[in-house]
């Protein structure tokens, strides 16, 4: 590796670090969950309110929060876009360890909340989804309009020729070249985060034994997920900005916006001057500048809304 690989590897890290440790310096004060439960509604009797969802709408399908007090991203260093491209034996361990996880995330299932918005789409109270989850869980809960800002675990793409692969066909293959592997592993659920990641020991990685692009025959296959250090692709960011201009409202759903990518559509909302609600249970970056701050378990608030 050369040193402005090693050096694009570091500067990826270190902005990886700064954008988990960053704190909402800005906090402003709830409002009555009464009160913001009737506002709330009025946007969604009003129509064309865009719906912003992050981890908290997943967790409740099993899928870790990595951002969280106990989320994974506090316990080992996150991968970045520059650890798959010039690193192989970073790749191999995120595939051995991915080829674990997926299992748990393959089975995750929607919960009440995808199942309410899929729903209000069909009533015609929203505009679309955007979300900052790769899980495709508002997909199978039945949402057609879903723009996956961060992309989707379910694709897998080639960094040398960029053909892409359904995970569950890569999986297929990986399974038929290393039978026998996962009975060796002893998963613990707690320990698998969005990435389907999860801990292995290193024999475990040593044993495991990758398969190639069928296209191309290289290794360096990446999830089509937008890893730290690597940009939304602009037409993604286009389909995003013309959602934005057939919306009335922003409600942010389970997202502390920590990420710039979420953090720009509330900005530009206000922009706009078009209500912002929030509903989350934690602080949110920039919450000073919503209409509504509504903290309340997701679930809870969302049974007040019909
Ligand atoms: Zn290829």
């Amino acid at each position: 590796m050369n040193p402005q690989e090693e050096l694009s590897i570091r500067m990826a890290h270190q902005s990886a670090i700064r954008s988990m440790q960053r704190v909402v310096a800005e906090q402003a004060p709830a409002h009555d969950p009464i009160q913001a439960a009737a506002a709330v509604q009025g946007l969604l009797e009003a129509g064309r309110v865009l719906v912003l969802t992050g981890a908290g709408v997943s967790t409740d399908s099993g899928i870790p929060d990595y951002r969280g007090p106990n989320g994974s991203l506090q316990r080992h260093r996150p991968m970045t876009y520059q650890e798959f491209k010039y690193r192989p034996e970073a790749r191999h361990r995120y595939w051995a360890r991915g080829f674990v996880g997926w299992r748990h995330m393959d089975s995750a299932q929607p919960n009440n909340i995808h199942r309410t918005l899929a729903r209000w789409e069909d009533d015609g109270k929203i505009s679309g989804i955007i979300t900052q989850n790769v899980d495709g869980l508002h997909q199978q809960a039945g949402s057609r309009h879903v723009i996956s800002v961060h992309g989707d675990l379910g694709i897998v793409r080639c960094l040398d020729c960029h053909a892409s692969e359904e995970r569950t066909a890569l999986d297929a293959r990986l399974e038929a070249a290393n039978i026998g592997y996962l009975q060796q592993v002893d998963l613990d659920p707690t320990a698998v985060n969005p990435d389907g990641d999860v801990e292995l020991p290193q024999y475990l990685v040593d044993k495991f034994v990758m398969v190639p692009c069928l296209n191309c025959g290289s290794y360096a296959l990446k999830p089509d997920v937008v890893y730290f250090g690597e940009n939304v692709p602009s037409e993604r960011k286009r389909q995003i900005d013309l959602l934005e201009e057939r919306s009335d409202s922003l409600l942010v759903l389970g997202s502390s916006l920590a990420v710039m990518s979420g953090y720009k559509i509330l900005l530009n909302f206000v922009k706009r001057g078009l209500p912002v609600a929030l509903i989350t249970n934690g602080h949110v970056r920039g919450e000073q500048k919503a209409t509504w701050r509504w903290r309340e378990p997701l679930e809870t608030a969302l049974a007040r809304l019909s």
